[in-house]
């Protein structure tokens, strides 16, 4: 539009602020913060993630984008007092990609741009280095070639290990200026080879080929793969940053690393991190050569170190967070180059919240938003248990906690096929690099021989919460012929199984036995989170989940069956079950009588069956409502089809066929044939069950309704205090509802008067058939609870058959963006939740009083708490293991935390 001001595209590091990582993305937003601060970073300028959009949208940069860049270079030139390129002495860039969400290692970085025939001489007489220079130059090319004009990375890789064979060594370090002329030669050769140009000679040209190349690596195979399990949006975008370079490389008085205020692995504070000395940035999270841990830098240089210290301190005071760092000495010159709010392990972040609340840097409230139910499950996990008849093989770094069993195997395109088999792999890698992602995935743990704890694959596997070993260097990892052997000649091949303890860097051969967490024994209520032998995570656990349920407006209940099922769950902080399926109760003996009430012919002979499932009904409950005394228990009349408790059809087909033709006839197989027949349905999720049954099969729900309140009034005579709701499941029809609700309130009045006694359970439906939803303002007429099936709901509102949809076809749905998570698993808003909230609607306008709550998976799905706690449910009910995520999840709604954390 004319007139209006032209679009930003580019901000000086001065210009930005942390809080701008959607804009600058979240390295560009830290680099500004740390800059405001008034630390030592390079300057430099940041790209917006619009402008990577607009490039996506329209395969071209903005118009105004040319000017913008060449205004900011001119003042990051002025600020060095060089230009871009300059023969004589040329200021060198580096071009980072830089997204709001972190993604690791997964988009393009080109380092050392501006350097060309000529100006590698100027950097060469202005360093005193002719080997720095010529080495720079080299990097250059390759890390161009491959990410800018797309050459096959091997053909650089080869290219330079034949001038290392000429020379007799294995290592970069050993060969010199005029060797590395020799490689830049070859190099070049490459690049006309595959392009049919030059490697490009104008600075600007390389700059903003490069710019460009970042942009378009948002798009590469790998990012998409992490954004999709990292459920990052795929339209965000990242920004670009152009920093000056400076120099790990120029010597021993030269370095880089990488530092975290805390131990991100365990949350223990002090000083953590790895430095490599003479080395480039990327050297040390690519694991090439091995690093020394960062204390060791007081003793290369004491200056460094105590400034990187007090900046460490300073980061973590003003983020209010464990921080992580990366920085670079130049000649004894302290560089910031990023710094960002760590990730870390499940247990660290408890233990970190909870020393920053003792610290006074944060909150209560703000210590909840800092964990998630993710993590809490983690956390739950068996962990292994010393011993057992495992041969350990080696102890590398414990980079990522947690317990992996599987089969060894070298690649990740194997651990893939593996996994598809359904087989368990760990992938030993000697380093992975981003292209290993897809294994990695797929692989229960990762196990490799070099680099620290900050190498590519600690820092994936940790956000992943994978289970993690690095540089186990012991290992002989030979992945062309896919085995590795250990000290003392152990040779594991591919495909044999090996254990690895990502807490304590354990390596076994076999299968190491595991154990119940502490977190688990502190739910179960064998360890006291107060006593003085507690461990502090089992502590940080139970103040955090202690300050969620003060702050939650949401109930947890539980899913459950068993009376032990029902007990431990209770345990496990449930108040209450919201879902007693009935369905298991007529498997096993019972099957009989079941078969029974299915072939009566006449009233008696179906009493006779129902007379004599009651009792054990009766009992299932009795044994179930003791479990939660004094808390609701929601039990659900039988929901299934009733074929499913009868044979199978062909099977019984088959067998009365062969006892015909052997000439034995037998009535009862032939009645029990002729019925199975009758109810053989093509689409039985949509056939006889739910309420339809109960409406259909004379008997049934008056037998279950009786157990209930026989039950229930048992328990009163006992001293208990029973509390049972009434569900009928399917209801898409208040008349439904209505004429079951006759018949029970007709058989509660009954057992009362027997009994003396006023237990007049709650009656209710459940909502997951979409016609229930849209008439809910009807159904709650005669509903005194609605508790949402979002199982039934989901699958009948995209029409997806729940049983058989995840495994045939959802791997593509997913491949293909349609979702980026099966809705089975985490609710879909748009969809299935918008049913929810006219449910939800209808409902209180015809009853405020109406209770409100949810018992499919979902109630145990973060994001899906989330979700229920807007749309103003009362409570969820998930699988007991799943109830203190939910309870966290329910606190963490409540405190308007990010939903699928931060
Ligand atoms: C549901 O449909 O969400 C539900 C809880 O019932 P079920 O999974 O037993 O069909
Ligand atoms: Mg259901």
């Amino acid at each position: 539009m004319s007139g209006s001001t032209p679009t930003k595209w580019v901000y000086d590091f001065s210009e930005g602020s942390k809080d701008q990582k959607d804009l600058l993305g979240g390295k560009g937003a830290n680099l500004a913060e740390m800059t405001n601060l008034g630390l030592p970073v390079p300057p430099g300028f940041t790209i917006t993630t619009d402008a990577c959009r607009f490039y996506l949208e329209h395969g071209s940069t903005p118009e105004e984008l040319d000017a913008q860049v060449s205004e900011h270079l001119a003042a990051l030139e002025r600020a060095m007092g060089k230009t871009l390129g300059d023969p004589a002495d040329p200021l060198l860039v580096s071009v980072r990609s830089g997204a709001a969400a972190s993604m690791p290692g997964m988009m393009e970085t080109v380092l050392n741009v501006g350097l060309n025939d000529a100006s590698v001489e100027g950097l060469a007489r202005q360093s005193g280095s002719d080997r720095f220079a010529w080495d720079s130059y080299r990097r250059l090319i390759q890390m161009f070639g491959k990410t800018v004009l797309g050459i096959d990375g091997e053909l650089f890789d080869d290219a330079l290990d034949a001038v290392k064979a000429e020379q007799g060594t294995e290592s970069d370090l050993d060969l010199d200026a005029d060797h590395l002329r020799d490689v830049v030669g070859r190099y070049e050769a490459i690049v006309r080879e595959h392009t049919g140009r030059d490697f490009p000679q104008d600075p600007r040209e390389q700059m903003d080929l490069a710019i460009n190349a970042v942009f378009d690596s948002w798009n590469a195979e790998r990012a998409i793969l992490y954004r999709r399990r990292e459920r990052i949006p795929s339209d965000a975008g990242t920004a670009v940053n152009v920093v000056a370079m400076v120099f790990g490389n120029l010597g021993m008085d030269s370095g880089t690393g990488v530092a975290f205020t805390r131990d991100p692995g365990s949350g223990e504070q002090g000083v953590y991190g790895d430095y490599l000395q003479n080395a480039q940035g990327e050297d040390v999270v690519a694991g090439i050569r091995n690093t020394v841990p960062l204390p060791d830098l007081r003793q290369i240089d004491e200056g460094a170190y105590e400034e990187l210290l007090g900046i460490m301190s300073r980061l973590e005071a003003h983020y209010r967070d464990l921080c992580d760092i990366e920085f670079t000495v130049e000649r004894n010159k302290l560089w910031m180059l990023q710094t960002r709010v760590g990730k870390r392990t499940a247990a660290a972040a408890f233990r970190i919240a909870t020393q920053l609340v003792d610290e006074g840097l944060i909150d209560m409230d703000e210590a909840v938003r800092r964990v998630t139910g993710d993590q809490l499950a983690q956390l739950m996990f068996p962990r292994f248990v010393s011993g057992g008849d495992a041969q350990q093989l080696t102890q590398g770094m414990n980079a990522s906690p947690g317990a992996a069993v599987g089969r060894a195997v070298f690649s990740a395109e194997e651990a893939v096929k593996w996994a598809d088999r359904g087989e368990k792999v760990v992938l030993v890698r000697r380093e992975t690099n981003p292209d290993d992602l897809a294994g990695m995935i797929a692989a229960e743990g990762v196990l490799t021989s070099r680099g620290g704890k900050t190498s590519h694959a600690a820092v994936v596997a940790r956000g992943m919460g994978k289970t993690c070993v690095c540089g186990a260097e012991e290992l002989q990892v030979d992945t062309k012929n896919r085995r590795f052997s250990a000290p003392g000649g152990t040779v594991v091949e591919e495909g044999d199984v090996i254990s690895i303890d990502g807490s304590t860097g354990r390596v076994w051969l076999g299968e190491v036995p595991v154990e119940p967490s502490s977190v688990v024994r502190y739910f179960e209520g064998e360890i006291d989170p107060d006593a003085d032998d507690a461990d502090d995570l089992v502590r940080s656990v139970h103040r955090i989940l202690a300050h969620a349920d003060e702050t939650r407006t949401l109930d947890v209940r539980t899913n459950a069956d068993t009376p032990e099922d029902a007990a431990r769950a209770r345990r496990f902080g449930a108040r209450g079950i919201g879902l007693c399926r009935t369905e298991h109760m007529f498997l096993g003996d019972r099957r009989r009588l079941v078969e029974k009430l299915i072939l009566a012919e006449g009233d008696d002979e179906r009493q006779a069956a129902l007379d004599g499932l009651e009792p054990l009904q009766k009992q299932d409950f009795l044994e179930i409502f003791e479990a939660m005394d004094g808390l609701p228990v929601t039990v659900r009349l039988l929901d299934p089809p009733l074929h499913e408790f009868l044979p199978d059809l062909t099977e019984l087909s088959v067998r009365v066929a062969v006892a015909e033709a052997e000439g034995h006839h037998d009535e009862g197989q032939l009645r029990l044939l002729a019925a199975v027949r009758r109810m053989h349905e093509e689409n039985p999720m949509l056939g006889l069950r739910g309420v339809r049954l109960g409406l259909v099969v004379p008997g049934l729900f008056a037998m279950q309704v009786r157990a209930i309140v026989e039950a229930a009034c048992e328990r009163l005579a006992a001293g208990g205090d029973p509390r049972p709701e009434i569900m009928i499941p399917l209801v898409g029809a208040v008349q439904e509802l209505e004429a079951i609700r006759e018949e029970a309130d007709r058989v509660i009045t009954e057992v009362q008067e027997q009994h003396g006694v006023d237990v007049r359970p709650l009656i209710g439906t459940m909502i997951e058939v979409p016609r229930a939803a849209l008439t809910a303002g009807e159904i709650a007429q005669s509903a005194e609870f609605f508790s949402f099936g979002t199982n039934d709901l989901t699958q009948m509102t995209w029409g997806f058959s729940r049983d058989d949809v995840e495994s045939a076809f959802f791997h593509q749905y997913l491949d293909k963006g349609i979702f980026g998570v099966s809705p089975f698993e985490s609710l879909d808003r748009d969809g299935v939740g918008r049913l929810v909230e006219l449910g939800v609607e209808g409902g209180r306008a015809a009853r405020p009083d109406l209770k409100l709550g949810v018992c499919g998976e979902h109630g145990g799905d973060p994001d899906s708490v989330h979700f229920f706690h807007e749309v103003g449910l009362d409570y969820v009910s998930c699988s007991p293991f799943r109830v203190p995520v939910a309870r966290l999840e329910a606190g963490r709604a409540a405190l308007g935390a990010e939903r699928a954390g931060g």
